[in-house]
């Protein structure tokens, strides 16, 4: 059985100051989440800061975002060497990186090897826009975006790889997806794909739910049995919310 993740994806919100102050609320909460891993993924620049604020709980770091090369004349970017020590996680894919800057399933596959290369426990995101599964193409594209993520991964460790479902439109409308068709998608082509890459070990891989996931959803999606937890943004940016949320997801 994989653990059971709930990660809090703060995208472009928090100062250094409130991502101090919430990563400190997260805290003084985390005894009450049962054995419910929380992660969470404040920006770059408040990395530091976060981990410094959760050492010595249970609470995980990881990153939203990185370059795959370790170094060099990339003006912006943070390799995952400088990762390395900071966060254990990275989210990688997401879909607002897909979309707003344009990055291709193979710069990804990039990030998802250079993540392995460096220890940084992948957590790579895959969805459909509204386009894509209102013309019934919402499976195949999962399967794809799965394979060509995790290209040329088999044989590597791929321990601590964490796969999170995000239907484009989803993510912050409001409009979570109903558990059936998370569980649709997430049971059906992504675990198949995963399953056509990594046998066996397929199963012991979380997949995570995100887009909409609020105190009153995730019990829904956390029944289903091939929903290891969610990934989380706005209601990860209130410690209570968050917290409940992994709570119930457990
Ligand atoms: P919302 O929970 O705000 O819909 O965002 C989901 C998300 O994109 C997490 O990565």
């Amino acid at each position: 059985m994989p653990a059971t993740i709930v990660a809090g994806n703060w995208k472009m919100n928090t100062t250094l100051e409130e991502a101090r102050e919430l990563a400190e609320g997260v805290r003084s909460l985390a005894d009450n989440t049962g054995g419910v891993e929380t992660i969470l993924c404040p920006p770059a620049i408040s990395l530091s800061a976060v981990k410094e604020a959760v050492s010595g709980s249970t609470v995980k770091v990881g990153a939203q975002n990185m370059h795959w090369e370790d170094s060099g004349a990339f003006t912006g970017e943070v390799s995952p060497a400088m990762l390395v020590g900071l966060c254990e996680y990275v989210i990688l894919g997401h879909s607002e990186r897909r979309q707003l800057f344009g990055e291709t399933d193979a710069q990804i596959n990039q990030k998802v090897k250079a993540a392995f290369r460096h220890g940084l426990k992948p957590i790579l995101c895959v969805g459909e826009t509204l386009e894509e599964r209102e013309s019934g193409q919402a499976r195949e594209i999962m399967a794809r975006q799965v394979m060509s993520g995790l290209d040329g991964t088999v044989g590597l460790d791929i321990n601590g790889l964490v796969v999170a479902y995000e239907p484009v439109w989803a993510i912050g409308t409001g409009q979570a997806a109903t558990p059936d068709i998370a569980a649709e998608i997430m049971g059906g082509s992504i675990l198949e794909a995963l399953h056509s890459l990594f046998g066996p070990d397929a199963d012991d891989i979380p997949l995570l739910y995100g887009g909409s996931v609020n105190v009153g959803n995730i019990a829904d999606f956390a029944s289903q049995s091939c929903i290891h937890g969610a990934l989380v943004g706005g209601a990860s940016l209130q410690a209570e919310s968050f917290m409940e949320i992994a709570r119930l997801a457990g």
